[in-house]
């Protein structure tokens, strides 16, 4: 080993929330792994309002390791933005993100920082085969099909909040001051130079996942109502649907007209037909315009910065 590269700090941030039975042996599960390797390490457990004895066991991990540092947050505000707390905390020349639950192995850690030291400013490992339910893998498919479809930020299939960042990397993220989350997409947006690394996800190595459903539906929400304006067209497009329709009537009544056979118009319905669509396809157009404008309000209102600087000469 190099002088260099040992005094290279390594941070590893993980987010934690009732997992009282577990983090005790994921914890033994990473000691293993980053006591073979020379950098120094600080591992940031960032309890996310836990109500069971979570805190407790990881105190105690701070008290018996010096490694061990323990944030903890005032109430559950969910995974992504306790990830946020511990990459705010975390000092060190490379972040690695990863879950409580034993999801993410530890062996991966070595190749992580590897492939930092060969310059890659964002390691994303990348799940092969999801170890979970057969509904949460369906969901997750379907899931990034739609946001690819719809944003301008491409994400990657199966890429989980188990990455490494390089100082560069976590800075720029910590500029995005955005308060709906969604990191996956963040890291995408923000660019950099990038490798994937793909894993096998294990079973949780005890207790249950955490995210309910409802959790995973305000996830996908934060996504797609942060990474696309799509949803704000689509009155735009109704509206535009609407205006085709009424055209269509008019055609249709016309042809009536024109054969001489208005009888078999029942009476009043041409003109009531015509003025529902003509005003719904106005009402949705204009609606769409609001829309259009409270997107861009809202892309301000973000301040997320408009580039990232990657080197200064000078
Ligand atoms: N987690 C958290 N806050 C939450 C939900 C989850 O900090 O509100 C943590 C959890 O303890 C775990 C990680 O985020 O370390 C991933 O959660 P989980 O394993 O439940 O998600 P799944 O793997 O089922 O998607
Ligand atoms: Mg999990």
């Amino acid at each position: 080993m190099s002088p260099r590269k040992s005094k290279l700090r390594v941070d590893l941030v993980i987010p934690v929330y009732n997992e009282q039975g577990v983090v005790e042996q994921t914890y033994e599960d990473v000691r293993k792994v980053i006591d073979a390797l020379p950098y120094k390490f600080t591992i940031y457990y960032v309890d996310d309002g836990s109500e069971d004895g979570t805190v407790e066991s990881l105190n105690a991990l701070a008290r018996r390791d010096k490694r061990v540092v323990v944030l903890e947050l005032s109430r559950n505000f969910g995974h992504q933005a306790a990830l946020t707390a511990g990459l705010d905390a975390a000092q060190g020349d490379f972040v690695i993100s990863m879950d409580a639950d034993g999801q993410h192995p530890p062996s991966l850690i070595p190749q992580m920082i590897d492939l930092f030291l060969q310059g890659y400013d964002v390691v994303q490992a990348q799940r092969v085969e999801a170890g979970g339910t057969s509904f949460k893998r369906l969901t997750s498919a379907a899931f990034y099909r739609i946001i690819n479809a719809i944003s301008g930020t491409q994400m990657v299939p199966g890429a989980a909040d188990f990455r490494g960042l390089s100082r560069q990397a976590v800075d720029a993220l910590k500029s995005m001051p955005e308060y709906h989350r969604f990191l996956r997409g963040m890291v995408s947006a923000m660019g950099y130079k990038s490798v994937i690394l793909p894993y096998h996800e294990t079973g949780r190595v005890g207790g249950r996942s955490k995210y309910s459903l409802g959790k995973m539906v305000r996830l996908a929400m934060d996504a797609i109502f942060s990474f696309s304006l799509v949803p704000l067209y689509i009155g735009m497009s109704a509206g535009v649907i609407f205006l085709c329709l009424a055209a269509l009537e008019m055609v249709y009544v016309y042809s009536f007209w024109l054969k001489g056979d208005t009888v078999s118009l029942a009476p009043g319905w041409s003109s009531l037909m015509f003025v529902i669509l003509i005003a719904s396809g106005v009402i949705l157009i204009v609606l769409g315009f609001i829309g259009v404008y409270i997107g861009y309000i809202f892309q301000q209102v973000k301040q997320r910065p408009v580039y990232h600087l990657k080197k200064r000469a000078e």
